[in-house]
């Protein structure tokens, strides 16, 4: 079995000798334990975050040792009557071929319902942090103009859609290709899209919203938030969910330039975490479930093969490479 670990701690951008794909024992469950074969695994920003040596929401990752993610597999060994092999389980142990977890730290999930590969994305934790963010963190209610940055990824095509399905006066995406913001508007019903690349944010943003917006969902930070405030209405408000754009930086980031006008506006800024909106899980899945059931709502995996692959699809993840949710599949 493979697994990877972090040896170095990267400055700035990741490389690839700041990890190592290390050859490791298949081991035997214990009573409660499961043995997983992976079948999917997660990459995600904030695993940036975790390679800092810096107390967070989520605890770095140790050097020389297996890293952690999302990860969805079938149980090859089981120590428990609770979840016998064959069953498919989500849990927390990805970046590896072989996870040996406790039973009761995993959620049994029916690859009969949905794509054993939803379950990471739009039926998963970026789902969650799309419908959470949005309905509650941002307080988003029908009639509004929403902009959503990022969303050709998996959290903000999902949180554009939502916005449409629940009723928005308008909807608009920036993204980082003309090919991306082509997709947000021909299949995700966007209103407006445009690319971040071309020209200065506040500018695009002004022509797609003349008359400003009331939501903005932020899954990119710098000059998208600024401009994001420069256009937010009278008792505007923002979910803070991410801030990609800055994850890399070796110096904190300046903040935006124009915070001051928040007080005339009214307006709020709230940091979100998807942890904090679990309670939501079962609205969030019936809701959703129907509408991808309906073909109402849409998504894209970007699907990365090989365990060997695992750090580039986690880098290309950083550059943009994805649309939706970047999966890495390990075939049998
Ligand atoms: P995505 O699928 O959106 O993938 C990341 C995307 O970020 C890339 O595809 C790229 O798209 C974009 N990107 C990279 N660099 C930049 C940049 N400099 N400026 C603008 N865009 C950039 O990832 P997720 O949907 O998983 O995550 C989206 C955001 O949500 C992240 O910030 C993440 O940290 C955050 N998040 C927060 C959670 C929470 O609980 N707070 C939970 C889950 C995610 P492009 O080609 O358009 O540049």
């Amino acid at each position: 079995s493979r697994e990877w670990h972090l040896v170095a701690r990267p400055q700035g951008w990741p490389t690839a000798d700041d990890f190592a794909l290390v050859e490791a024992e298949v081991p035997e469950p214990g009573p409660g334990q499961i043995l997983v074969r992976n079948l999917h695994l997660s990459v995600d920003p904030y695993m940036r975050g975790r390679m800092n040596d810096v107390k967070s929401y989520a605890p770095p990752y140790a050097l020389g040792e297996p890293m952690q993610g999302g990860a969805v597999g079938r149980v090859v060994a089981s120590g428990t009557d609770a979840v016998p092999v064959g069953a498919h389980v989500l849990h927390g142990l990805g970046w590896r071929e072989y996870a040996l977890v406790d039973a009761a730290h995993t959620v049994v999930v029916d690859p009969e319902l949905a794509p054993l590969s939803a379950y990471l994305g739009v039926l998963g934790m970026t789902g969650l942090t799309a419908y959470a963010g949005l309905l509650r963190s941002a307080e988003f209610a029908a009639g509004e103009t929403v902009f959503v940055s990022g969303a050709a990824g998996a959290v903000g095509s999902q949180v554009g859609q939502i916005a449409r399905l629940k009723g928005a006066a308008r909807v608009i995406g920036s993204a980082g290709s003309d090919e991306k913001a082509a997709l947000l508007t021909e299949e995700y019903g966007f209103d407006v899209a445009f690319n971040y690349k071309k020209a200065p944010v506040a500018e695009q943003l002004k022509a797609a919203a003349p008359d400003g917006i009331d939501v903005y969902f932020d899954n990119v930070g710098g000059d998208h938030l600024e401009a994001a405030i420069g256009a937010l209405r009278l008792h505007g408000r923002a979910a803070l969910c991410g801030a990609i754009a800055q994850y890399n930086d070796t110096e904190p980031a300046p903040g935006p330039r124009n915070l001051t006008s928040l007080i005339g506006k009214r307006i709020t800024l709230r940091g979100l975490l998807v942890a904090d909106h679990q309670d939501l899980q079962p609205e969030f899945v019936r809701e959703v479930g129907g509408w991808l059931r309906e073909g109402k709502l849409r998504y894209r995996e970007t699907v990365v093969t090989g365990i060997e692959r695992n750090l580039d699809a986690f880098l290309g993840l950083l550059r943009g490479d994805n649309t939706g949710k970047m999966i890495v599949s390990l075939p049998e």
